[in-house]
């Protein structure tokens, strides 16, 4: 029998980048005019509360996927290519960057695991070179137009769990023994799941929890003491 790989895992939202991307998103929509003032306050909103980890975020997620219903899949693409471009590619924390380099050269799987959507992901994975990613996907009717529904479970919280298990096994990889970087205490149910959680510029509740744990605890706004192999 082969022996199984080690996998680096990564949040994405104020982990690998400064910010956190969906209010982002919401603003550049605004912006555009493609969502109304009201559903930028509900989202802008949400995503304060689910940095504190208060929120019912299913259902928060659930709402903004209906803004789309009726997108074409391809629009939603191009439009979010624009987004990152303009925004997000720049964002790149300096640590991330020696952390994924240091993952790279020990042959470890780059894996990309966010709460965020598809469309986001994939543009993450190819500008930064990561080799998969886990996140939400939406529902397409027949002509590649959002319905408005979300794949289940939401990859979140316990849901990342759960999409991480299964590429895990499809990949030949062993949990038990790979890394996941977060800055959420939403995160908690991955970082106790991998043998090797890493915190990284973490909000006040997983602070807490890292220095009660024996976490290591990262700051990525800077480059040294990045990563801990
Ligand atoms: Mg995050």
């Amino acid at each position: 029998m082969t022996q199984k790989k080690v996998a680096a895992f990564f949040d994405l939202d104020r982990t690998l980048i400064s910010v956190n991307s969906g209010y982002l998103y919401a603003k550049h929509e605004r912006a555009n005019k493609r969502i109304t003032a009201q559903q930028f306050w509900i989202s802008a909103f949400y995503i304060v509360l689910y940095h504190f980890s208060l929120v019912d975020i299913e259902a928060a997620y659930r709402k903004a996927a209906t803004y789309y219903t009726g997108v074409p899949e391809e629009d939603l693409r191009t439009r979010t290519h624009d987004w990152f471009l303009e925004y997000i590619q720049n964002l790149l924390q300096p640590g991330a960057l020696v952390a994924l380099e240091a993952h790279r050269e020990a042959g470890h799987p780059l894996v990309l695991l966010t709460s965020s959507s598809e469309y986001v992901s994939e543009i993450v994975m190819d500008t930064w070179n990561l080799d998969a990613w886990l996140a939400n996907r939406f529902e397409l009717d027949e002509e590649g137009r959002l319905t408005g529904g979300v794949n289940t479970p939401l990859c979140y919280g316990d849901g990342k769990v759960v999409y991480a298990e299964r590429w895990a096994e499809e990949n030949n990889v062993d949990l038990d023994a790979s890394f996941f970087y977060s800055d959420s205490y939403s995160d908690r149910p991955m970082l106790e799941r991998v043998g090797q959680p890493r915190v990284v510029n973490p909000d006040p509740r997983l602070t807490r929890l890292a220095r009660k744990l024996g976490w290591p605890i990262h700051d990525w706004n800077e480059t040294e003491n990045a990563v801990l192999l």
